[in-house]
C-alpha cells in the first residue's frame, strides 16, 4: 500500500526539524527548498563581519537527513500551492515540476520588509540569506578600503559611517561588531586612515533598543552599546535611502540626512508569498507581515492535511524565533504519525519560551529567560554554549570553535576574504529580470 507522502517547504528550523521528526514514520517525505542547505539565520551576522564562513552556519541538508531514510530533498523553488488538488507546483532553472501530497508542511519563513519601499534593498541589504551576509561583509570591509584611497576629508567620513537600521537582536549584533572591527580588530592595519574613526549609527523607529527584551535589559544594551562607542538614535525613522545616505524622521518632525555609503537593513520582516496564496485559497486571514493565522494545531483553518509552521505562521504568544519553528515543527510530525496510527492528538500547539538572547560585543550579552535576566560575561558565555549547541553537524560546531577562539582571543577575523562577485550580485541579478533563473537565485518567488 502507498505511503502518505508528506511534503515539507523549507529547510530552515521548521522545515529540518520536521523531516528529523518524522524519522521512521510510516510516511514518505520530500522536503522541497531553494537553497542546497539549512541556514542558521542567528549567526548570519559572524559572517557578515568576517568571523566565521558562510558554511559553518549553512551545512548541506542532504548531509545532515542522510540517516533519515524515508526522506529525500529536492532543490526547487516553491511557486504556488494548489490546496483543493493537493499539489505543489516548483521549478528549478527552467524545469517546472509538481508534486503531489497527503500532508504539506510548509516552513517557508519570512523575507525582509522595507515597509513598502524595497527599492532601499539595493542601497540597504537586509540579513536573511547568505548572499545577503557575504554582501555585507564585502560592503563593510570594502568602506575601509575605498576611504584609504580617497583624498577628499568628506568621502572619508561617509565612507567610514556605517548605518545599521532596527534595533532588535541583528541590529544590534551588527551593530557592536562593525564597531569592534573598527577599534579592535582594524587597528594599525591602515596607513592613512584611522579605523577607530570609524562611526557606527544605530537607528530605531520605536523608544527603545532590544524592545522585545524590556526596558531594563534594552536599557543596559544601549548603554553598553554608547559605551563601546555606538551612537543609538531611538524614536527616528528611516525616509529615505540611497548610494551615498539616508534620511531621517525623528519624533518631533524633524530631518536629518546622513552621509553613509554602508548600511545594513535589520528591521521589518515579511511573511514568503506562499503564506497569503494558501491564506486566500483557503479563505484564511494573514496578518499585516503576511503570516499566517493558523488554526490552535497549527492547520490552515479547514485544511487538517496543511501546516504552515515558524515564522510563516501567526500565533498569539509563539515570537519569530527559531524555538518557535521547531516546537512547530515536532508538534506538527507528531499529529502526522498520530494519524498513521490511526488517532491525531487532540491538544492544541503550546509554546515553551526558552528565552532570548542577543550579544553586544565580546564578552557582554543580554539574556532574558522567564524571570531570568542575565547581562555581561555571563550572559554572553550563555550565549556561546547554547549556539554552539544548535549549529547543526559536528565538523561545523568543531570549526565554529576554533574560528571563535581566533575572535574571541586575538581580535582577529579569519573570513575576511571578499569577493567581486558578492559586491555586484545583487545588480546583476537585477539586471536579469524576472527571467527563468534570476528569481531562483536572488530567493525571491
Ligand atoms: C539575522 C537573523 C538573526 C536571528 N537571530 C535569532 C536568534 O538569535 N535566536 C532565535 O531564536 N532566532 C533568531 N532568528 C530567527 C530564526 O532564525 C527564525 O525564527 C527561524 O529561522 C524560523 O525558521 P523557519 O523554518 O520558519 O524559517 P527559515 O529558517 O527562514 O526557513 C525558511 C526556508 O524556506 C525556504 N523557502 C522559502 N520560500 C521558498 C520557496 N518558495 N520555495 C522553496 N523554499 C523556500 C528558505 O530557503 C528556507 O530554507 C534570527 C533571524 C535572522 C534573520
Amino acid at each position: 500500500m502507498r505511503k502518505p507522502h508528506v511534503v515539507i517547504i523549507g529547510s530552515g528550523f521548521g522545515g529540518l526539524f520536521a523531516a528529523k521528526a518524522l524519522k521512521g514514520a510510516d510516511v514518505d517525505v520530500t522536503m522541497i527548498a531553494r537553497t542546497t542547505n539549512h541556514l542558521f539565520q542567528p549567526l548570519l551576522y559572524q559572517v557578515a563581519t568576517g568571523i566565521l564562513s558562510e558554511g559553518e552556519i549553512a551545512p548541506p541538508t542532504r548531509e545532515i537527513l542522510r540517516g533519515v531514510r524515508n526522506a529525500s530533498v529536492q532543490l526547487g523553488l516553491v511557486e504556488s500551492i494548489d490546496i483543493a488538488a493537493r499539489k505543489v507546483h516548483w521549478r528549478f532553472h527552467d524545469r517546472h515540476h509538481e508534486t503531489a501530497y497527503d500532508y504539506l508542511i510548509v516552513a517557508a519563513g519570512t523575507g525582509q520588509s522595507y515597509f513598502g519601499n524595497d527599492h532601499f534593498a539595493r542601497y540597504a541589504p537586509g540579513m536573511k540569506t547568505i548572499d545577503d551576509a557575504l554582501e555585507i561583509r564585502a560592503r563593510i570591509f570594502g568602506a575601509f578600503e575605498l576611504a584609504e584611497g580617497e583624498e577628499s576629508g568628506s568621502d572619508v567620513s561617509r565612507l567610514l559611517t556605517f548605518a545599521v537600521v532596527g534595533a532588535g537582536p541583528t541590529g544590534v549584533e551588527m551593530a557592536g561588531q562593525i564597531r569592534e572591527l573598527a577599534s579592535k580588530t582594524l587597528v594599525g592595519e591602515f596607513r592613512r586612515i584611522d579605523p577607530k574613526q570609524a562611526r557606527v549609527v544605530l537607528i530605531e523607529g520605536g523608544p527603545r533598543v532590544l524592545p522585545s527584551f524590556g526596558e531594563d535589559l534594552g536599557g543596559v544594551a544601549r548603554r553598553s552599546l554608547e559605551r563601546h562607542g555606538v551612537e543609538v538614535w531611538t524614536d527616528t525613522i528611516v525616509t529615505d535611502v540611497d548610494s551615498s545616505g539616508l534620511t531621517v524622521k525623528r519624533a518631533d518632525g524633524s530631518t536629518e540626512r546622513l552621509e553613509t555609503v554602508c548600511k545594513v537593513w535589520a528591521a521589518g520582516v515579511a511573511g514568503s508569498p506562499l503564506g497569503a496564496a494558501i491564506a486566500e485559497q483557503a479563505g484564511a486571514e494573514v496578518d499585516r507581515a503576511g503570516r499566517v493565522k493558523v488554526a490552535a494545531d497549527l492547520t490552515l483553518p479547514g485544511h487538517p492535511e496543511v501546516f504552515v509552521i515558524g515564522d510563516l505562521a501567526a500565533v498569539d504568544g509563539v515570537p519569530g524565533v527559531a524555538q518557535g519553528a521547531i516546537q512547530g515543527a515536532k508538534y506538527a510530525a507528531k499529529a502526522i504519525r498520530g494519524d498513521a496510527a490511526g488517532q491525531r492528538p487532540a491538544e492544541p500547539f503550546k509554546y515553551f519560551d526558552k528565552g532570548s538572547m542577543a550579544t553586544i560585543s565580546r564578552f557582554s550579552a543580554v539574556v532574558s529567560a522567564g524571570k531570568l535576566k542575565l547581562t555581561g560575561f555571563l550572559a554572553w558565555a550563555a550565549w556561546l554554549v547554547l549556539h554552539l549547541l544548535y549549529i547543526a553537524g559536528f565538523k561545523q560546531r568543531l570549526s565554529t570553535l576554533l574560528h571563535w577562539f581566533v575572535s574571541f582571543l586575538t581580535r582577529g577575523r579569519s573570513e575576511r576574504a571578499t569577493t567581486n562577485q558578492q559586491m555586484v550580485g545583487r545588480l546583476a541579478l537585477e539586471q536579469l529580470g524576472d527571467g527563468s533563473s534570476s528569481r531562483l537565485m536572488r530567493g525571491t518567488n
